[in-house]
């Protein structure tokens, strides 16, 4: 048994669908914990850096404009094997892959506007809380 901690983001496409609440369903249904959250409007320099392992791909300046469009939602979600556990919920990056059920079989507009990110390593999701939150934010 391993308790973890994740990063997700709520992607602007969901925030501008007010889709958000039907989100974080998905994540307490599965046993995930919220344990610390918060609305934010992303600045350029944010995006680019969060996304810097991308920096080289030919969709980067497309998905920095995008996850700047308008507001997101950073949290970090945490219970057994949360960073696995969340990428299952969240289902495939290309939401034609996506299994049904998942968040973005049932809620992304593209692969680009596919609702969610979360962190993939245990590794990345701790430089990715700290981006975003401090210690003492993160309530359980
Ligand atoms: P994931 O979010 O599933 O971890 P990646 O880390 O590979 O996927 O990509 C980061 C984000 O970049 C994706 O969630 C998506 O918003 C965008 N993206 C990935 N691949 C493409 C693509 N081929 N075309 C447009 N946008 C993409
Ligand atoms: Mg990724």
């Amino acid at each position: 048994m391993t308790i973890e901690n994740t990063l997700s983001i709520i992607k602007p496409d969901a925030t501008k669908r007010n889709i958000t609440g039907s989100i974080n369903a998905k994540f307490e249904d599965s046993g995930l914990n919220i344990i610390a959250q918060k609305r934010l409007q992303l600045t350029k320099g944010m995006a680019k850096k969060f996304y810097e392992v991308h920096k080289d791909r030919p969709f980067f300046n497309n998905l920095v404009d995008f996850m700047i469009s308008g507001p997101v939602i950073a949290q970090v979600l945490r219970g057994e094997n949360a960073v696995k556990l969340n990428r299952d919920i969240m289902g495939a990056t290309n939401p034609k892959e996506a299994e049904k059920g998942t968040i973005r079989n049932e809620f992304a507009e593209s692969i680009e506007a596919n609702s969610v990110h979360g962190s993939d390593s245990l590794e990345n999701a701790k430089s990715e809380i700290a981006f975003f939150f401090a210690e003492i934010e993160l309530v359980y």
